[in-house]
């Protein structure tokens, strides 16, 4: 497989003992939305686990996982340029929505003034406009997975990896923050994998749908 800008599975299987979980090879571009399709505890965490570097030790890994032409599989996770989102927005709590913000800024962006600049020009692109100092306490479920995903593209990734992160909110909510996430994905050029059980959630995503051990799942 050959892609020069994207994320790559090449051949990635993940066993537990003698149970296999993931056998994937996937080439996703920037701006695409791949996803994994599975029921519960059938390995889809695990496999994103294996991505960002966090695979417990009693999982065995073999095969490569590639970004941007480069080899990540044994870089340490903050090394890998891989932002990953939950189910549950983590905020947090003792920082304002612009502290959570400004957590994420990454170091070459210098200067207080020039950090309160994109933090407010983040937050007014997700229609957040004046929430900077508020308590994340305070926001509604929208607006808590809106600034979740702002500061998790904050940091710059390259890959954008959803475990199941849309599962709490109800219907309308889900559908408005699901087009929200995979737009700012596509505009950002990056490469998305998304986890989940929901039929609407894969035919959102608009790619390939997969389950973790690789076999093509029809719509
Ligand atoms: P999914 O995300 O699809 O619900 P997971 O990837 O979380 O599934 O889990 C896959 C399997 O691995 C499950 O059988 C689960 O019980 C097992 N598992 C998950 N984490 C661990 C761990 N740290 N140690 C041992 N088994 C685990
Ligand atoms: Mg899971």
């Amino acid at each position: 497989m050959t892609l020069d800008q994207g994320l790559i599975l090449d051949g990635l299987t993940i066993t537990l003992g003698d149970r296999r979980l993931v056998a994937l090879s996937l080439a996703i571009r920037g701006g695409e939305v791949a996803t994994i399709m599975g029921a519960s505890g059938s390995g889809k965490s695990t496999a994103l686990a294996a991505i960002t570097g966090t695979l417990p030790p009693e999982f065995r890994r073999t095969g490569r996982i590639l970004l941007n032409s480069k080899d990540i599989s044994d870089r340490p996770t903050r090394l890998r340029g891989v932002g990953l989102m939950f189910q549950d927005p983590v905020l947090f709590p003792h920082l304002s929505v612009g502290g959570n913000l400004a957590f994420a800024l990454p170091a070459h962006v210098t200067g207080r003034s020039a950090r309160r600049l994109r933090i407010d020009a983040a937050l007014a692109s997700a229609g957040l406009e004046g929430l900077a100092d508020r308590d994340p306490a305070t926001l509604s479920g929208g607006q808590k997975a809106r600034v979740a995903l702002l500061r998790t593209l904050l940091a710059e990734p390259k890959a954008l990896l959803l475990d199941e992160p849309f599962s709490r909110l109800d219907a309308d909510l889900r559908a408005q923050i699901r087009r929200f996430t995979f737009d700012r994905a596509k505009a950002a050029g990056i490469s998305t994998l998304l986890v989940t059980h929901d039929v609407e959630d894969a035919r959102a995503a608009g790619g390939p749908v997969l389950s973790p051990l690789g076999e093509t799942l029809p719509l």
